[in-house]
């Protein structure tokens, strides 16, 4: 095992340990042994100096023309490229996804670097036509100033990035404070983006817990806007401490996603794509598939086929080339994962595979769940309704469409939907009736891209998205300019 590495704050182009004096460890999920960092356990100090140098770093870098600002991000994304494997490596060692899907997430960011960059040289508004004579209007966008970005564990490097990037292209300053389990590859972004030519100060990092390090950048008067993914209990918190100081806040958070089947799906198909959705990012994703709504002709063979491949898929340290699903972030997150197929159990629920904890061998040192299916599911358990956030799916029959669409909806959340059919009519009417943010049509509820918007309904966001063409939207100003001559 190598040694851990130290990791300070990045605070106006310094790296600096925490005024708390305190730090944590981060330790591999997949092996408790190997200590893969030591992190600066951020507070209110930390952060007000990171936000005082966003600040400093402010009106030079929001001068700069947006086309220069975007050509940084574009040199960014060459250097990623050149460091895909190592960052690859980082990320699966700090939060446990195979290699292959660590460097989806990469691509990703690269992919942003791209996209977001290339955005510096459009960023249009509008000029309008006056009412009146000898009037010319127009609209322009302008940066918020110092913006405070909370990110998530699960995709560390891409979530970052769809952040991060259109922040900076439209002329904020960032403060960032990443998922305690998951800050290294942060610090990669950021080094890929200093390497390209960011100046000091333009993007800090602050790491460390929630109370001790996100809430105070959250309440702070000159942080402009908090962008914020995680779960929906904290992003609550987050809204309401924003709404005290009217500040802008954007809220991607959890979700529920059906997977609809009607009985003239590709059953190969679906079986593929169900167990990709469901125990793909050993179930991490926002967009996890979670429940799969199947219609009860075919129901009982497909879910032999879901199984048959989820009892197979290899298991183990995302380090080695061949695992197909690595263990869960963290032992609180084993421990919830574990407590839900307990539930699902007691609310009468049939367990058909999985259903424990994996302790063979070196499995012994790190945090491993079966891939987990349940049948028998009705729409009112706890395991049907509740985000899990685990290899766990819960299977429900429905005996036509209409059904299957009112099971879909009748969640809390409406991140990602999906429906499996070769009926077109079926497909265009679940498109519409689906209350979710993102729907596929023969594809599982994952898989988005950076070139439509991301987010959700109901209970997983207020309403902003990331990525796509709007995604400057959250991090810019609109600016209505009327000019008599
Ligand atoms: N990239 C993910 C997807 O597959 C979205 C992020 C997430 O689920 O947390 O759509």
């Amino acid at each position: 095992m190598s040694n851990p590495r130290i990791f300070q704050n990045l605070i106006g182009g310094a790296f600096l340990p925490s005024r708390s004096g305190q730090t944590f460890e981060r330790r591999n999920p997949a092996d408790t042994r190997d200590i893969v960092g030591v992190f600066q356990q951020s507070n209110a100090e930390d952060v007000g100096l990171a936000v005082a140098a966003a600040k400093a770093a402010f009106p030079a870098w929001s001068q700069i023309p947006a086309p220069r600002r975007g050509e940084i991000l574009l040199r960014a994304a060459t250097i990623l490229e050149a460091r895909k494997e190592q960052y690859s490596h980082d990320l699966t060692r700090e939060m446990g996804k195979p290699l292959f899907e660590a460097g989806g997430d990469i691509v990703e960011a690269i992919g942003m670097a791209q996209y977001a960059g290339s955005e510096g040289r459009r960023m249009h508004g509008v000029t309008t036509p006056s009412e009146l004579p000898n009037k010319f209007q127009m609209s322009i966008r302008q940066p918020l100033g110092v913006v405070g970005l909370i990110t998530p564990w699960n995709f560390p490097m891409a979530i970052a990035s769809w952040k991060m990037l259109p922040a900076l292209v439209a002329g904020n300053t960032v403060v960032i404070k990443p998922g305690e389990d998951a800050a290294v590859s942060t610090y990669n972004l950021v080094a890929a983006l200093t390497e390209a030519g960011l100046p000091p100060g333009v993007v800090n990092i602050v790491t460390g817990y929630g109370p001790g390090a996100g809430q105070p950048l959250v309440e702070h008067p000159d942080v402009a806007l908090i962008s914020f993914t995680g779960s929906t209990t904290t992003g609550r918190l987050v809204y309401e401490l924003g709404a005290r100081q009217i500040k802008r806040v954007s809220l991607e958070m959890g979700g529920k996603n059906p997977l609809i089947v009607m009985p003239d799906a590709d059953m190969e198909l679906v079986m593929q794509g169900v167990v990709w959705a469901a125990f793909g990012t050993t179930g991490q994703r926002c967009t996890a598939t979670s429940r799969l709504i199947v219609h009860k002709d075919v129901a009982e063979p497909l879910v032999a086929r879901i199984i048959e491949r989820a009892q197979h898929l290899r298991v183990g340290n995302g380090l080695d080339p061949e695992t197909e699903m690595g263990p869960l972030v963290n032992e609180k997150q084993m421990q919830r994962v574990l407590s839900y197929i307990e539930i699902g159990q007691q609310e009468g629920a049939t367990l058909r595979c999985g259903g424990g904890r994996i302790t063979e061998g070196d499995l012994a040192h790190g945090w491993f769940v079966q891939p987990t299916v349940f049948t028998g599911v009705t729409p009112q358990m706890r395991i049907a309704r509740e985000e899990i956030f685990g290899p766990v799916l819960s299977v429900i029959t429905v005996a036509s469409l209409e059904e299957a669409i009112a099971v879909a909806n009748d969640v809390a959340y409406g991140l990602s939907a999906s429906i499996y059919t070769r009926d077109i009519n079926a497909a265009y009417r679940a498109m519409l009736a689906l209350e979710a943010g993102i729907v596929y049509i023969n594809a599982p509820t994952i898989g988005a891209e950076i070139h439509l918007p991301f987010g959700g309904v109901k209970a997983t966001g207020n309403g902003h998205r990331e990525a796509g063409p709007t995604m400057l939207d959250v991090f810019s100003e609109w600016k209505s300019i009327y000019i008599d001559f």
